[in-house]
């Protein structure tokens, strides 16, 4: 049977039966050209990659490693949210990664969950990425929401009290991005600031801190991008009128 190379596109011949051919198989002319295919398939965008993309710009990481006998390729977080750790999981899954959930613990019992998958096309697509790409990724506001979501998720938290949502991390690109995102698609004015240093930083990077302080932005915010870990956000809050 002569065929064309999924991949490169090349004519070559193959025996195949026809119920191997019905499940797909013989559309690549060589294991090279599978592989290299299954790299350059990257998921079209969408809430759950956004989201995916949010949560590694955060806490998130991806290993990208090549060993003399093993190539690491791979996407994970390790959190102390079991909330956080099972959103992260659902969308590696509605990625069609295979996902996986481990439980650590940490020194004094403290309870850590750790998610992870492996795949060679996506880590590198991902590792790629900058903040400059990351925004033209996000096209639509349900993009730029998820992958918010996935930050704030990551890095963010919610002063109850005063009702304000801040972010921190030490890498001021990042927290412009959102604070453009958030403006662009959410109308939410949100301030970029240098942290002042505590004690407890001395000789650490410096921290910056995106902040939401008007109360009506804080809670279109916790209603429009909201979290998936219950103390950095009010329950129910979807159901309260505005
Ligand atoms: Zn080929």
């Amino acid at each position: 049977m002569i065929r064309q190379c999924k991949n490169c596109g090349r004519i070559f011949s193959i025996n195949i039966s026809k119920k191997r051919l019905a499940r797909g198989w013989g559309a690549f002319c060589s294991k090279v050209c599978v592989r290299q295919w299954k790299d350059n398939q990257i998921p079209d965008m969408n809430d759950d990659l956004a989201y995916m993309i949010g949560v590694i710009l955060g806490d998130g990481y991806t290993i990208n490693k090549r060993y003399p006998y093993l190539n690491v390729y791979r996407i994970g977080l390790t959190t102390k949210d079991k909330e956080f750790a099972l959103a992260f999981k659902t969308a590696q899954q509605n990625l069609g990664l295979k996902s996986r959930l481990n439980q650590l613990k940490n020194g004094r019992n403290k309870q850590l969950y750790v998610v992870d998958a492996n795949n060679r096309g996506l880590t590198k697509w991902i590792c790629n990425l900058d903040e400059c790409k990351i925004e033209n990724l996000m096209v639509e506001k349900a993009l730029a929401v998820a992958f918010i979501k996935g930050f704030y998720d990551s890095e963010g938290d919610f002063a109850r009290l005063r009702l304000q949502i801040r972010i921190s991390n030490t890498n001021l690109s990042k927290l412009k991005l959102v604070n453009k995102l958030l403006e662009r698609f959410l109308n939410i004015k949100g301030h970029v600031i240098l942290q002042k240093p505590s004690k407890m930083h001395y000789g650490k990077k410096d921290v910056y801190r995106l902040g939401i302080y008007k109360q009506a932005d804080t809670l279109k915010f916790l209603q429009t991008v909201g979290s998936n870990i219950p103390r950095k956000t009010i329950p129910n809050i979807d159901q309260i009128c505005l």
